[in-house]
């Protein structure tokens, strides 16, 4: 069916409804008597029971004729109904919204048919959403400052220059450099991104401007577009000033080829707007566009190109720290019990987004309330705690202790084989809080850039891969998925050290092709070895993760009681920087010295 034809069946599917619709109304209304007629008939006594709503009246007479009338003041009536006997039924008048409903449901539907012929026409009229953009309202100057936004030290220092090159634009310009023009946050859902945004735009005092991604997508074909080059002119007219996208993978998500839905379409001219509008600034606009997302994976590449959102910033959830001073920020807006310890209920909620603990002191508030209390005690923010996590645990949010326990074990684990060999990479962090798909990291930063690998650097790496799950087996005695990708990469590091690297003493020098793709083996790819050089090459990279595998369990099994403090130190604090695993190592040598010299002494004492 042609599209003209689509639209004309709707409008006489509308019109038919119209039609019917008056027709159901002419057979249900009742007759409708003057009010003076009424009066009288009340008076004769041929009416014995009414219904009033608002000032209408509707009954049945004697012969069972239905009426309706209007009485333009009920209390005069009241006496003579009362004195006739008059049973009378009541409810609240809603007749006004009612009444405007059916005057209106015509018009409505009308309205209906439009929408929906309109959203099945390709790229309908651009104009029709120009209803003055009600979903971006500058906010006025926001007055949040980065106070209100607590534990984000990391994201604080990069977003501070996006806040100077809002405050002094000609600093920038005068020096050539570029002014960040795009800003991506990327984080889990509640961890303060939007108000990060808000935020910078409150220290560097310029306008606010906010749209939900999904805004754009909700309307009609070409709306999008259309709303995004008027946020962008009017984001213009009063730069220098922040846009804020939030959701922006509703508009930004990868486009997918071949996928014929509508939205699709309208999501893919919405995205090419945005990407028109940021690449034609002028020099003199400063215009700061944060947008915001927790699936950075899903994003189109051409956003995240140079001059667009070429600037990440990851927001992570956090961590025992920062959910103190998250607490902190949110108990200073309600009446406080004096020596709340604030490090205890941090430590007791792990894997609690920002916006969790906002909502956890908001529920320690009425709980406080519940109880006739004058002021929020630490038993309040117990009870609001174990009502949140119950909710919270159905979700998934939660961490179990057993698994953070695990995680725990094999992070330490792999930043203690890093630390203890020697030519690896510094650790520099190591977090038990989750982020992705991944319960924990173990952050190594190379001291400069490294072009050339030696043989040792290579197998050391292996082994700290492999150092995760050797000590969750040491210390639990099981395997778990958990280290599925450390694998992986161990694997890919031995295969290309034997094949590419010709670092292998068996295989020699000789650089083999190897196929990566496909893991079920690559029936097309040539094979420039023979079989036997093959099984030879797979020999080798077995024999190289064999040794790796049982030299760090030595390693790890050998400094056990390093393992277990450095484990110790994460589950309680969650996060351990560089320094701080220094301090643990350092007091873990202190102590075998102190063990050592005792053993020493005792044997002396024996002899
Ligand atoms: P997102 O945009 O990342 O989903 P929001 O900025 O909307 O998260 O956070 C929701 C609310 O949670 C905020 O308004 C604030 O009350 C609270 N919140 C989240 N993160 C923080 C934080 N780091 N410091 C203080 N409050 C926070
Ligand atoms: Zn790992």
């Amino acid at each position: 069916m042609s599209q003209i034809q689509t639209g004309l069946l709707i409008l006489l599917l509308t019109f038919l409804g119209v039609v019917g619709y008056n027709v159901y109304l002419h057979e249900t209304t009742p007759e409708e008597i003057a009010y003076t007629e009424f009066l009288s008939c009340i008076e004769e006594g041929e009416i014995k029971a009414i219904h009033l709503k608002g000032g209408q009246v509707t009954g049945e007479n004697i012969k069972k004729q239905a009426f309706s009338s209007y009485v333009p003041d009920i209390p005069t009536i009241m006496p003579l109904l009362e004195e006739k006997k008059v049973l009378i039924t009541a409810e609240k008048d809603s007749e006004n919204i009612s009444g405007f409903l059916k005057a209106m449901l015509p018009v409505l539907l009308i309205l209906g048919g439009y929408l929906i012929f309109s959203r099945s026409q390709q790229g309908g009229k651009p104009g029709f959403g120009k209803s003055k953009g009600s979903s971006f309202h500058p906010k006025k100057r926001t007055n949040l400052s980065f106070e209100d936004v607590a534990g984000i030290s990391e994201a604080r220092i990069e977003l501070t220059e996006i806040v100077d090159s809002l405050t002094y634009p000609e600093k920038f310009s005068r020096l050539g450099g570029y002014i960040p023009k795009g800003v991506l946050l990327q984080g889990p859902p509640g961890t303060g991104k939007t108000l990060l945004a808000k935020a910078i735009a409150g220290e560097a005092s310029v306008p606010f401007y906010s749209i939900g991604g999904s805004d754009f997508v909700e309307m009609f074909v070409g709306v999008g577009a259309s709303r995004v080059r008027e946020l962008f002119t009017e984001a213009k007219k009063n730069s220098p000033c922040i846009i804020f996208i939030d959701e922006i993978d509703a508009i930004g998500g990868k486009r997918s080829g071949g996928n014929a839905s509508g939205s699709n379409d309208e999501r893919e001219q919405t995205l090419n707007a945005l990407l028109v509008e940021m690449d034609g600034f002028d020099s003199n606009e400063t215009v700061i566009i944060i947008a915001a997302t927790n699936r950075p994976d899903m994003l189109d590449p051409a956003l995240l190109r140079p001059g667009r959102f070429d600037r990440q910033v990851t927001i992570s959830l956090p961590d025992v720290k920062g959910r103190r001073k998250i607490l902190e920020v949110h108990a200073k807006k309600i009446a406080l019990a004096p020596g709340i310890n604030f490090s205890e209920i941090a430590r007791s909620i792990p894997g609690f987004s920002g916006a969790e603990i906002a909502n956890l002191v908001n529920e320690a508030a009425l709980m406080a309330a519940r109880h006739n209390k004058t002021c929020v005690d630490f038993a309040d923010f117990e009870e609001a705690k174990d009502k949140i996590s119950l909710g919270l645990e159905r979700k998934n949010v939660v961490i179990n202790e057993k698994d953070r326990r695990v995680t725990a074990y094999h992070e330490a684990g792999h930043a203690i084989t890093a630390k203890l060999l020697p030519d690896t990479d510094p650790v520099t962090k190591i977090s038990i809080i989750p982020r992705g798909r991944a319960l924990g990291l173990t952050q190594q930063v190379p001291l400069d850039d490294k072009y050339t690998y030696s043989r040792e650097y290579l197998v050391n790496r292996i082994k700290t891969l492999m150092g995760g799950r050797i000590a969750e087996e040491i210390v639990f005695g099981h395997q778990t998925t958990g280290a599925g990708n450390d694998i992986v990469t161990a694997t890919e590091i031995a295969t290309r050290l034997v094949c590419e690297f010709g670092m292998s003493a068996a295989i020699g020098p000789i650089a083999y092709s190897h196929e990566q793709e496909g893991f079920l083996g690559n029936t097309t790819a040539t094979k420039a070895y023979s079989e036997k050089t093959a099984e030879l090459i797979d020999q080798e990279i077995k024999d190289l993760i064999e040794t790796c595998y049982r030299e760090t369990t030595e390693l790890l099994t050998k400094n056990n009681q390093f393992l277990h403090e450095l484990a110790e130190a994460l589950l309680v604090n969650e996060t351990v920087d560089g320094e701080e695993m220094d301090i643990v190592h350092h007091c873990y040598l202190k102590q075998k010295e102190i063990e050592h010299n005792l053993l020493k002494k005792r044997k002396r004492n024996n002899d």
